[in-house]
């Protein structure tokens, strides 16, 4: 790593979306290509705090980082168990859908393969246009944190930078909480924050999940598991918890070769198409899991003993966080003048992400963005976000294209497919372009 150094590609976030591109540059060393990513974390992880014990993958296992654009990739799901001595035992699982932990240990075991090309606890703070035009190019900011908690601040210039910081989780409106934070939060941090209350497993909580999809159906169900005395309100606003339309014909919709027929679609087709299938993905969950909350429901209303509750057409109009407990005010939609008061020793916000594009991390550079007819940055179909004529580093946004790319654009699906298309973009550009030698500090000769 040098800062010196002009590379071909900084990657930014080495979550699963750059990791399925340095496995490609790593591949394909014979390119001649420089990459390096930055990532905040102090190691690789996939959504830690949701790694529930019994949940499992909702894309079956050939979808991974590699299979589907190289199946002899050394990368592959397949090539992670025969290495880690699992691939029979797992083929007599009989299952497509591997368990959440086991598929980030996949992941791990990837990034593992390719950590000379990441540096870890590096967050990357902005990004500036550095030299004159034509020969601009980008300096990428960012903040390390070293072994003794020191921050310091350095750069790195790049031709290319490819964004994939994944989604910014949803906090909703009306939420007071303590300087300390104990007893309400997102579940991007859930299995960390339970952690203090399962020393008293058998102790009479009250957790209280706000959401009706995936996230909040397992949070739900686990701390029914765990916590065998506590009482848990699930409040949504649907009528019952619907279920993921994961049938064949509309799962095609993720095929990465479906992404052309939405890109190529006009906007109020496009509009059309997320709007009838985002059962596919929001606020829906799978049915097994619904099968086993009903079950449990149904079993509570047998025995009286009834710690599952389900808050059905509501919405969480406030959450008010004390020293001891937290006081919920849930709206119905049915009657919304009633408000029901709830007093929960911990809330958590199942509430999903959103994806503000661009990123805050490309702000400083948004004046050289082109937009399109919704007012979001123009991208081409392998992603790159198109820019005045004068700025011709490339920039790229991985995961943020829902409207332009279809619903797999936040999923991982069609990722190894994706990072295929960035990579040869990216190597195609080199080879026309002019060659970039930095001379002193802010000139650029070629
Ligand atoms: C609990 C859960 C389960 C899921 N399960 C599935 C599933 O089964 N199938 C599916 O298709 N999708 C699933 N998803 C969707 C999910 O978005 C994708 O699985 C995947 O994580 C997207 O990868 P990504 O690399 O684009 O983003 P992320 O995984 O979010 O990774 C982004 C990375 O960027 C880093 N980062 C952010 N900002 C900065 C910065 N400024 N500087 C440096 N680093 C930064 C973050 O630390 C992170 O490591 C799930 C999502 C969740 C929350």
């Amino acid at each position: 790593m040098n800062m010196n150094h002009i590379y071909d590609v900084v990657g930014i976030g080495f979550g699963p979306s750059n990791l399925a591109l340095a496995a490609l540059f790593d591949e394909n060393r014979d390119s001649q290509l420089s990459a390096i990513f930055l990532e905040k974390k102090s190691s690789f992880s996939w959504h830690e705090n949701m790694l529930i014990p019994g949940t499992e993958m909702q894309i079956s296992f050939l979808k991974d980082i590699a299979t589907f654009r190289t199946p002899s990739s050394p990368y592959t799901f397949i090539n992670y168990l025969h290495s880690v001595g699992r691939l029979s035992l797992f083929a007599n699982l009989r299952t497509f859908y591997p368990s959440r932990i086991e598929f980030n240990r996949y992941f791990t075991w990837v990034a593992e393969k390719l950590d000379q090309y990441v540096n870890y606890n590096c967050t990357v703070t902005d990004i500036h246009v550095y030299g004159k035009s034509p020969h601009m190019i980008l300096r990428v900011i960012y903040e390390k944190i070293d072994a003794k908690s020191h921050r310091s601040t350095s750069y790195f210039l790049a031709k290319n930078i490819v964004v994939a910081t994944g989604g910014f989780p949803y906090i909703p409106p009306g939420i007071t909480r303590q300087v300390d934070n104990q007893r309400i939060w997102h579940t991007s941090e859930y299995l960390q924050k339970i952690e203090k209350y399962k020393s008293q497993s058998k102790y009479p909580y009250h957790f209280c999940v706000v959401g009706g999809g995936q996230s909040a159906a397992e949070v739900t169900h686990d701390l029914h598991q765990f916590f065998p005395n506590a009482a848990i309100n699930c409040i949504h606003n649907n009528f019952g918890l619907k279920a993921s339309d994961d049938s064949e014909f509309i799962n095609e919709i993720f095929l990465p070769e479906n992404v052309d027929l939405f890109y190529d679609t006009s906007g109020p087709m496009r509009k059309k198409l997320l709007e009838a299938y985002q059962n596919t993905n929001y606020a829906v969950v799978d049915t097994e899991l619904i099968q086993k909350l009903y079950r449990i429901k149904y079993e509570e209303s047998v025995t009286g003993k009834k710690r599952l509750h389900f808050n059905r057409l509501s919405v969480m109009k406030s959450a008010n966080e004390t020293d001891h407990h937290v006081e919920v005010n849930i709206k119905n939609t049915v009657c919304p003048t009633c408000i029901e008061p709830l007093q929960a020793d911990a809330l958590i916000l199942a509430t999903g992400y959103t994806y503000l594009n661009p990123p805050p991390i490309l702000q400083t550079l948004s004046h050289y963005l082109i937009t399109n007819e919704l007012g979001l940055p123009s991208v081409t179909r392998n992603h790159q976000l198109l820019t005045l004529s004068n700025l011709k580093a490339g920039i790229y946004l991985q995961g943020y294209h829902e409207s332009t790319h279809g619903i797999t654009d936040t999923l991982l699906s069609a990722s190894s497919i994706r990072a295929q298309g960035i990579f040869e973009q990216i190597l195609s550009a080199s080879r026309q372009q002019i060659k970039y030698v930095k001379t002193t500090e802010n000139r650029l000769a070629i």
